[in-house]
């Protein structure tokens, strides 16, 4: 059965697939067109926003997939003023809500939202309105926890849709249905009824959200399996993509923020991300002491104070918040010019939502990342408890230690998209010293001596940090970890990098113990560990290298423009295609 409900689901969306919603000759075409340039004051679309209006015009569920600042507003906002009756927005944060409603009313749309905190009388006013067909309210947006704890709101939604006048229901940050998202919200569960309940009327679900589960899990929950899937690219061609080393020293680091807000991004504005509530406040604390003007922004402050904090940034009186991640959506500053992350993002979707803050204005923007080893065991304590988060966080480890392809290719190939090597244009650190010759390291003897340090720490009932694991491993830690096989003729940073990439290939794993105030994580022989000794064990690294990145001086402000043409690009593109895995899989398989 669910054989057969899944072959129907493909042949549906494939149909859809084949549909040129772009068209611009469909009845409401001129509309669109008139209300697009009076209303909304735009010239033209961006990709795939047609496709979305003319489908969800013409009824079609629709899942829009655009990443951040793509425009998926527009994509629900003009199609509720092309026909009669009601659009629902189902969105999960106020401020959003009250930003759209405050624009929409600016362009003389009618608009209203009820949320948590909407008083009394106001919500009555509101409810009221479902029911009332004279009502000029064209948008009404809503909290998924209102919609599922307020069966006056469903009651009059449904005297609303028996009145014919419900036109659509679109659900913004859609993905919060799915445990698999980033954000998963219990009450966006509620919604799955909605498709049932109001037969013919079109939902339309927004998210940047692109991973194939993510997507079809919320097909699922949504109930509407073979929906159209309307996907934007999710190259952001004005990013810049950088990796630094992190050095070990907080000082150094600070040192290097400090230079990059003085000197590369003077004047400029952006986001430096950290780890946990502690790591943001004190670097906050250290980049002031510097002379800099900076926020500092996380969950346990109080609402007024972090819009206080949000909108001095935006005035430019501070030229950076330090945030936690409780510093996302909600955004719409056009120019963040950079984005440091202080500490790795614990996966890659995260990177990309929080690295996207950047450059709205399609202007030129930075998106740097600072990364050494011991960061991945600060990250790894506070997420392993959910299954699958590890994996996501060697994910991003896996983004971190690449230094042989273009990050974009990396970027693409977790969001399962195929970008050529041209839709970079040098906008990496990797594509901007490419000619370098790629150093590549072999492990097998390296493999052998960690196996030996692991085996002496168990004899000796030690438990192994990834510090003492490479202490051990350079011969300077405690004389009974110490082994007899090679020594490392490298530095020690690249023996951080050596351990990492043996973490994320399965040849270490951690362990993690719960002391009364943290959890530590601690290193074991992974599954991989086992075939070291075969004779045949071969495993290469390619080492990472570092190119010229100036700290001292303004970054560049343009986008170089392509020098081939969109022909020669597309020409390269067979080769490309071919997937490639930017780090060399491991010969043993996991067990
Ligand atoms: P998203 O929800 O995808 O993150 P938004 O809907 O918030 O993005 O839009 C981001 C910005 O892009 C807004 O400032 C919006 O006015 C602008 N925008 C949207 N569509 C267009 C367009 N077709 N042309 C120009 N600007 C647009
Ligand atoms: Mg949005
Ligand atoms: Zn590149």
């Amino acid at each position: 059965k669910t054989l057969l409900r899944k072959t129907i689901d493909k042949i549906k969306s494939e149909s859809l697939a084949k549909v040129d919603w772009a068209g611009t000759t469909y009845e409401w075409s001129e509309d669109v067109n008139r209300v697009l340039r009076h209303t909304f004051k735009l010239n033209s679309f961006r990709p795939k926003q047609l496709s979305a209006i003319n489908s969800t015009i013409a009824g079609q569920h629709a899942l829009v997939v655009m990443p951040t600042g793509a425009g998926k507003s527009l994509c629900y906002q003009l199609p509720a003023l092309i026909k009669p009756g009601i659009t629902i927005v189902i969105s999960p944060l106020i401020s959003l809500m009250e930003d759209q409603v405050r624009l929409l009313t600016i362009r003389n749309i009618p608009a209203k939202l009820i949320t948590s905190t909407t008083s009394r009388d106001e919500t009555t006013t509101v409810l009221n309105l479902l029911k009332d067909k004279n009502t000029p309210i064209k948008l009404l947006y809503v909290t998924p926890e209102r919609l599922a704890k307020s069966k006056m709101f469903m009651a009059n939604l449904q005297k609303c849709y028996a009145d014919g006048r419900l036109q659509r229901i679109a659900i913004d940050e859609v993905h919060c249905c799915s445990q698999w998202g980033h954000d998963f919200r219990p009450d966006y569960k509620f919604l799955g009824i909605l498709s049932g309940m109001f037969p013919n009327v079109p939902i339309l679900g927004l998210t940047a959200t692109a991973t194939a589960h993510v997507l079809n899990d919320v097909q699922k929950i949504l109930n509407i399996q073979g929906c159209l899937v309307i996907k934007s690219t999710f190259n952001r061609p004005n990013l810049f993509y950088k990796i630094l080393e992190k050095p070990t020293s907080q000082e150094e680091c600070v040192t290097i923020l400090e230079k990059l807000l003085k000197f590369r991004y003077k004047g400029e504005s952006g986001i430096i991300y950290t780890n946990s509530i502690k790591e943001c406040q004190d670097l906050a604390e250290e980049l002031r002491k510097r002379g800099l003007k900076v926020g500092c922004y996380h969950a346990q402050m109080e609402a007024c104070s972090r819009s206080k904090v949000h909108s001095k940034w935006h005035d430019k009186y501070y030229q950076a918040i330090v945030a936690t991640v409780a510093f996302g959506m909600g955004i719409d500053k056009p120019d963040v010019r950079f984005i440091i992350h202080h500490t790795i993002s614990k996966s890659m979707e995260n990177y990309y939502q929080e690295s996207g803050r950047a450059g709205r204005d399609g202007k030129r923007a930075e998106c740097v990342t600072l990364f050494r080893m011991q960061d991945i065991f600060k990250v790894s304590p506070m997420v392993f408890s959910s299954a699958g988060n590890l994996d996501k966080l060697y994910g991003m480890i896996k983004y971190c230690l690449n230094g042989k392809y273009c990050r974009r290719q990396l970027i693409a190939e977790h969001f399962e998209e195929d970008w050529g090597l041209a839709d970079c244009n040098k906008m990496c650190d990797v594509c901007t010293n490419p000619c370098s010759v790629l150093k590549e390291i072999s492990l097998e003897n390296h493999c052998q001596a960690i196996s030996c340090v692991f085996d002496k720490a168990e004899s000796t009932d030690t438990k192994l940090t990834a510090q003492k694991l490479l202490s051990a491993w350079f011969l300077t830690g405690p004389v009974n970890l110490r082994h007899k096989c090679v020594e490392p003729k490298f530095s020690r940073n690249l023996g951080e990098d050596v351990i990492a990439f043996l973490l994320i290939n399965g040849y270490i794993v951690e362990d993690f113990h719960f002391t009364p105030y943290s959890t530590i994580s601690y290193l074991k022989k992974g599954p991989n560990m086992e075939s070291v000794t075969d004779v045949d064990f071969s495993l290469k690294m390619t080492v990472r290298k570092y190119s010229n990145f100036d700290l001292d001086r303004p970054a560049p402000r343009d986008l170089e423009s392509k020098e081939s043409s969109n022909d020669e690009v597309r020409q390269e593109r067979p080769e490309k295609s071919k997937k490639v895995s930017p780090i060399a899989e491991p010969k043993a398989k996991k067990s």
